[in-house]
């Protein structure tokens, strides 16, 4: 029997998946030189293996279409694209006309040539391009050697558990979602957009394991526990039995939860909190209204960039916005302007290669230096918010100056839409995230300037404890319950209660269940997650009372350290909902 291996990593988006793996091998393919007898023969091979790869990419990019509508899909169109380049396969053609080598050797040659010329731009958008060529060379060699490659749209059709190195957004977005039951990687930290990503798919993911793909094989059965972060590689009966006990227990506490859809989150002394989703894509909203959201407390608009390949210009933008006003139904939303930069490389827009990426040319900072592109955007919000309720909110936000040069653009386009008689909505509160500790640390000098606060955790988690969100090697060090961040999320709320504007926290941590109650008695009056977290969310809510919030937050507010404050909510959350089958802490 084969031998069991346990790894222990980062769980980042709940349940428990087990299966046969699936590896999406990403090392280069080399191809030997090989030669051929006849080169008409070669090339006609050639051709019925293009139109193959071609008739491939067309099946995905429809199931791409219809599970995430055509922003998305247009991905499978730079393949598309890359695939009808004339010139790469003339000189394809010209190599096995001239040296008799094998098609396979040809398309290698020259496609690598093509992605390695990619790999050396400065421009991120390009570097991104030479995977997109490097994907295509993969499936057309696949083709040509009449194998399975493993080009992430070729999943089996079977269910399998995904694991993979490591997984860009990107990748992610193309997932065929119905066949994943788990999703593993080496790297990755909890709250990289890789992890958000999973989390909004609802899959059960866990990242940071460092070396799983070395040592499993296509097709061994792996357990990936995504609230523990433990994945089990070669269980052994029992554990396996207890696993799929464990995992049916959880589907039916989370069916269960249906039943609290519709219900209000309020406490059992009558304290209401809102319980929001974060978005990515407008055709998440269909998952804010299953999981009972109040609305949409984050949608991450730059990822219309992302999915796009460039900036949609300001009508694309219009349509994706007043779409998803229309799909929430009367619920409000939060447009948060372009976070770019980062780990959200921007295509095309020729950002240099930073030393430290999350402190540099990011998010306000690249919206403050290219009004262009930030201008359309504010426009279309504001254009689209004429169909229901919506809010606006700037990321990143480090200094009064920023918020003020901010508020000037703003001005500008309304002025503008103003003098060019286009309608817009006059009611679109302005709000700011905190996640930079300067902007906790002053929020009081900042609330009077602002309708709300949003308290983005991941970042302020990030620079509080200098340490990247997403490596996986001081992952340990990426603490939310760390007292100095308790302290700037208390410092925040208290500045938003004088100035009397809502404070809200769309970060990670609002939606991890060790942190409910502590968020509830530190004051927050609204908590964004992943769609797929609100219900968990909601049930400890409306099971507990404010004043023991209150009492929970005090006591951890005492502590010196984080572990002594996990510690602390762990003894208290375990015992008070011993009944619920929810995982508070994730390594267990
Ligand atoms: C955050 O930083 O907590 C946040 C919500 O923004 P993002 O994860 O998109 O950086
Ligand atoms: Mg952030």
């Amino acid at each position: 029997m084969d031998q069991e291996r346990v790894w222990s990593g980062q769980a980042v988006a709940p349940g428990i998946g087990l299966g046969p793996a699936f590896l999406l091998r990403r090392e280069r393919k080399t191809v030997q030189r090989s030669e051929i007898a006849d080169i008409e023969l070669e090339l006609a091979r050639l051709d019925k293996a293009i139109e193959r790869a071609r008739a491939m990419l067309e099946l995905h990019r429809k199931r791409a279409a219809r599970r995430f509508g055509d922003v998305v899909a247009r991905i499978f169109d730079t393949h598309l694209m890359i695939l009808e380049d004339e010139p790469a396969f003339d000189e394809i053609r010209e190599l096995i006309r001239t040296e008799s080598v094998s098609a396979q050797f040809a398309a290698f040659k020259i496609l690598d040539n093509y992605a390695r010329h990619f790999e050396k731009q400065e421009d991120t958008y390009f570097r991104d391009r030479a995977q997109d060529v490097r994907d295509v060379c993969r499936r057309l060699v696949g083709q040509l050697d009449g194998e399975d490659d493993t080009v992430l749209s070729d999943i089996p059709d079977e269910p399998c558990v995904l694991l993979a190195a490591e997984l860009n957004p990107t990748d992610i977005l193309r997932l065929p979602q119905d066949q994943i039951i788990a999703v593993a990687t080496d790297a990755g930290g909890a709250t990289s957009h890789t992890a958000i990503l999973t989390r909004t798919l609802g899959v059960p993911s866990v990242v940071g394991l460092r070396d799983i793909t070395t040592s499993v094989q296509r097709g061994d059965i792996v357990v990936i526990n995504g609230n523990s972060g433990k994945v089990v590689l070669h269980p052994n009966p029992d554990q396996l039995a207890r696993y799929e006990r464990k995992h049916r227990e959880y589907k039916e506490f989370v069916k269960s939860l249906e039943d609290i859809r519709d219900q209000r989150a309020e406490t059992t002394d009558g304290h209401s909190v809102l319980l929001n989703s974060n978005i990515e894509m407008p055709s998440e909203a269909a998952a804010v209204l299953r999981n009972g959201s109040d609305g949409v407390g984050l949608f991450r608009t730059e990822y219309l960039v992302l999915t796009h390949g460039g900036l949609p210009d300001e009508e694309m933008q219009y349509n994706a916005y007043r779409n998803v006003i229309i799909a929430l139904e009367g619920r409000p939303i939060t447009f948060r302007t372009f976070d770019l930069g980062g780990d959200k490389a921007f295509p095309g827009a020729g950002i240099p290669v930073e030393n430290n990426p999350f402190l540099g040319w990011r998010a306000i900072r690249v919206g403050l230096d290219r009004p262009e592109m930030m201008k359309p955007q504010l426009r279309a919000i504001f254009r689209a918010a004429v169909h229901g309720p919506a809010k606006l909110m700037f990321p990143m936000i480090s200094t009064l100056e920023e918020l003020y040069r901010a508020k000037e653009v703003l001005q500008d386009v309304l002025a503008e839409l103003e003098a060019d008689g286009i309608e817009y909505s006059h009611e679109v509160p302005v709000g700011m995230m905190v996640e930079v500790p300067s902007s906790a640390l002053l929020a009081s000098r900042f609330a009077p300037h602002v309708d709300f606060f949003s308290i983005g955790t991941n970042d302020l988690v990030q620079f509080t404890m200098a340490v990247d969100r997403g490596n996986e090697q001081v992952a340990g060090l990426h603490q939310p319950f760390n007292p100095a961040v308790l302290n700037l999320i208390k410092m925040t709320v208290d500045a938003g209660r004088m100035a009397q504007i809502p404070v809200s926290m769309c970060g990670e941590m609002a939606g991890q269940p060790l942190g409910t109650l502590l968020l509830l008695g530190l004051g927050l009056d609204e908590l964004s997650t992943s769609p797929s977290l609100v219900p968990e969310v909601k049930k400890l809510v409306i099971s507990s009372t404010l004043a023991e919030a209150r009492k929970l937050a005090e006591e951890s507010l005492r502590l010196d350290t984080a572990p002594q404050v996990r510690a602390h909510l762990l003894e208290y959350m375990k015992s008070r909902f011993k009944n619920l089958p929810i995982w508070f802490e994730p390594g267990t």
